[in-house]
């Protein structure tokens, strides 16, 4: 399989060269040249199959030969085998329609690590062969953080730069990536918000004072082997409801538009996906762009769910160019105008597109602690306040009653206590596999929302490419 980039102008790669190179040169999202299609009879096969060998096959298609099925067998059994339930993504029916799919089984405690378990592999594996070396420069909210760390942390080859925004992460979540102790992880907290710290990742990308002397290598959802790995759970759900001959609907918490676009991929590769509804918290530019058309960043407001505190939504790229006759050259005038605006608008056949698949929703902080309050109540579930945010989207959505609603589950709840407790007087304790956290000691620095001052930081402390 070939990937391209949404912007048209950099060489196409096959899965080894993307996932190493994260970003494309001239700033756009590596996609698959064309979908890879299942047909029911091959859907219906997979039934019953264990998670990672379902993931094993799902994926084939995009590895190409990059790896042999029995190679990635191993991995995604490697990968899978940490996770502290067996079904890895297990299933949980709250009422008669509404479903919980619980990805935060991982040892990090969210979704993030389906597949950041499985990057941490495929880096290892791609640079061993050429004898080269990354250097991963990362932005997280929260939780794309501490998975990253966690897959890498300790191995050869690879140094990593985490940035995130100071003061705007949980304890937990911060926590989780500064008791890292290993030589080759390096924290950094940022003063700005999680857009200023994405902007610069993806600033080093195109920038040669930077790609000249380290191979950089992306964690975020910019990365497409992370949304290839999340293909995988929209089916496993899929065919424990009835798929390939039921269709399903999926409610989304949704960020950097990553999670809810593998849900995109697993509708074109074939399972019948009946909605994928996009759940934002008052930071919604999504939800404006799909009910209006308007993609405009406002100020980002903090919330209770900050994984969700965001207002650029990189991988909506990827959908745009998919949806808009998969033309790099218009989709780069388009993200010009973008970048040098804050704003834009879809065209007809990008909101036409999105609207037969898409729909979105809006909650706010009330209506995330009703949805807290909801699932204790009703099914004696704790959920964190992301996945309240999808359940909220869940319930006000407009789907058949015949027709199974699954609210991806995306963090644990003992990650945001708090508003847990807050919300249903229940404090959920932290799994034993997490340990003594809060015992640990903390390694992290803290630099000015500054380009140059990180980019020093990163030339004085990484290791030269090879
Ligand atoms: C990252 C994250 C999200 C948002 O996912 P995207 O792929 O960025 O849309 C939602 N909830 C939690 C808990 C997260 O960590």
């Amino acid at each position: 399989m070939e990937y391209i980039s949404t912007r048209g102008g950099a060489a196409a790669l096959d899965f080894e060269g993307a996932t190493l190179a994260g970003l494309a040169s001239d700033g756009g999202l590596y996609l698959p040249r064309e979908w890879p299609r299942f047909s029911r009879a091959e859907i219906a096969a997979f039934a019953g199959l264990p998670y990672a060998e379902l993931a094993a096959r799902i994926m084939q298609p995009f590895v190409g030969n990059c790896l042999t099925p029995e190679r990635l067998r191993e991995l995604t059994h490697a990968a899978y085998g940490r996770f502290a339930h067996k079904a890895v993504t297990p299933l949980r029916q709250l009422d008669q329609q509404h479903w919980l799919l619980e990805l935060f089984h991982g040892p990090t405690l969210a979704f993030k690590d389906v597949a950041l378990q499985l990057l941490g592999l495929f880096f290892e594996e791609f640079l061993a062969r050429g004898e080269q070396n990354l250097t991963i420069v990362g932005a997280t909210s929260g939780d794309t953080g501490s998975a990253a760390i966690d897959a890498v942390a300790g191995r050869a080859q690879v140094d990593i730069f985490m940035l995130h925004p100071h003061g705007r992460v949980s304890d937990v979540q911060r926590r989780q990536m500064t008791t890292v102790l290993a030589p080759n992880v390096h924290n950094i907290a940022i003063s700005g918000t999680f857009d200023d710290a994405q902007a610069m990742v993806k600033r080093m990308f195109g920038d040669p004072a930077m790609t000249g002397r380290f191979n950089i290598g992306a964690v975020n959802s910019i990365n497409w082997a992370r949304l290839m790995a999340q293909v995988v759970y929209y089916f496993a759900a899929g065919l424990q409801l009835g798929a390939p001959h039921r269709p399903v609907a999926f409610a989304v918490p949704t960020g950097n538009f990553g999670d809810v676009f593998a849900g995109y991929v697993a509708a074109q590769m074939g399972l019948p996906i009946e909605r994928l509804i996009v759940a934002t918290n008052v930071n919604d530019i999504l939800h404006r762009a799909l009910t209006s058309g308007d993609y405009s960043t406002g100020t980002v407001t903090p919330t209770a769910a900050p994984s969700m505190d965001i207002q650029v939504s990189s991988n909506f790229e990827r959908l745009l160019f998919d949806l808009g006759g998969r033309d790099g050259a218009a989709l780069a005038a388009q993200m010009a105008g973008f970048e040098t605006t804050k704003a834009m608008q879809l065209t007809n056949a990008q909101r036409e597109g999105a609207a037969t698949l898409f729909s979105s929703a809006r909650a706010d902080a009330d209506d995330m602690s009703r949805a807290i309050g909801w699932a204790w109540q009703k099914s004696g579930e704790l959920v964190d306040p992301h996945t309240a945010i999808g359940l909220h989207a869940a319930r006000t959505a407009d789907i058949d009653r015949s027709i199974p609603v699954v609210t991806l589950a995306t963090a644990h709840p003992a990650k945001f206590s708090d508003a847990v407790e807050r919300a249903t007087g229940q404090r959920p304790p932290l799994p034993v596999r997490v340990g003594d956290l809060f015992e640990r000691e903390e390694r992290c620095i803290e630099l000015p929302g500054d380009y140059a001052a990180i980019t020093d930081y990163i030339t004085a402390h990484a290791a030269p490419r090879r």
